[in-house]
């Protein structure tokens, strides 16, 4: 048993950074699957976080990963830049094997795989993410004030981003591939009765324009077949996001969305031992700090959970 870790924590966005912290302090020694592709998550993908509290001047995102990972390192976390590939959590050890193939066991995981937002797949977007192209009104929409800005979706998530876009934007445009809102009938009535926002029903956007920022945006009627371009500043992509579950399906109970579904009042799963946080289980905040929150929260659990075993 001598190779069975006390905790494995997958995944290093605020989640599993702020698992590995607590469960570093708490002398458990925990070893830490980075990711390969997104190590530090999805705030390595971002310019200025101006919301994570600790920093009155903002910080950009991959200094603020930066710090949680040097945070976590000091207090001894082992960290992998691998990917998990497979894990088998059924049992009191819990194995979980990573991309070369090679085993690992513990006694505890905590599920820290985050999620990701839907991509258009349309050029510009890539290019362009972080300089006016964003997937997130509550951390980007104060960079909006008094520009044009597109919402592009049709569905809560997208019309709960125009509504609140409205107040920040000069005009908000929403570009909906239907000839109505998928909303709940109240937001969309909320929406279309907003002064401030336009709908362009029938429509994709086909590519973001601009070199260095946002510029435009060219949109085709899908009906008409007719291209034209409409000046934005801003872009939010709002057509939704998939938790990054795959690897516990079957395992571990999830939701009819796929995020893994935990205990009220606790980060437990339905199995013992293993514990989630973060964006993997939350669709309704989603932010760095509450994913943070859930991160010490699962980390507390499972230090509760070996403290039992003992
Ligand atoms: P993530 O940050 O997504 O991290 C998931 C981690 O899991 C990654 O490290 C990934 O590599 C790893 N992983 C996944 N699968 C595996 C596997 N099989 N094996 C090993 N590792 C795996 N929030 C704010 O509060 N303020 C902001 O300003 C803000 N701006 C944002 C800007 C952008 C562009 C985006 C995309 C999001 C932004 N957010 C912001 C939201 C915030 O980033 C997320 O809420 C937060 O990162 C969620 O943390 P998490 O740790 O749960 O998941």
């Amino acid at each position: 048993m001598s190779d069975v870790r006390e905790v494995i924590i997958i995944g290093s966005g605020p989640t599993g950074y702020t698992a590995a912290i607590y469960t570093a302090r708490a002398a458990l020694e925990p070893l830490m699957f980075t990711g390969s592709v997104e190590a530090g998550g999805a705030l390595m993908n971002t310019t200025e976080v101006e919301n994570f509290p600790g920093f009155p001047e903002g910080i950009m995102g991959p200094d603020l990963m930066m710090n949680m990972r040097g945070q976590a390192e000091r207090f001894g976390a082992e960290l992998v830049e691998e990917d998990v590939v497979e894990v088998d959590l059924t049992g009191p050890i819990k194995v979980v094997k990573d991309a070369n193939g090679v085993e690992y066991r513990a006694k505890a995981v905590i599920l820290a795989m985050g999620s990701g937002y839907r991509r258009l797949g349309i050029p510009g977007e890539d290019k362009l993410s972080g300089k006016g192209v964003s997937w997130c009104a509550t951390c980007d929409g104060f960079f909006f004030r008094n520009k044009p800005i597109a919402v592009i979706g049709g569905g809560d998530s997208a019309v709960e981003e125009a509504t609140f876009l409205s107040r920040f934007g000069e005009t908000v445009t929403m570009v909906v591939r239907r000839d109505e809102l998928r909303a709940s009938k109240i937001m969309a009535a909320r929406a279309e009765a907003d002064p401030k926002v336009s709908m362009l029903w029938d429509s994709v956007v086909e590519s973001i324009n601009g070199d260095v920022s946002v510029e435009s945006i060219t949109v085709r009627n899908v009906k008409t077949g007719e291209t034209s371009d409409v000046a934005v500043q801003g872009v939010f992509v709002a057509i939704g996001h998939d938790p990054r579950s795959e690897l516990v399906r079957g395992q571990v109970d999830l939701d009819a969305g796929g995020y893994v579904l935990v205990k009220p009042g606790t980060q437990e799963t339905n199995l013992p031992g293993v514990f989630a946080a973060g964006d993997l289980v939350d669709h309704t905040y989603r932010q760095a700090i509450t994913a943070a929150g859930t991160g010490c929260a699962a980390a507390l659990d499972a230090e509760r959970y070996l403290a039992a075993l003992a």
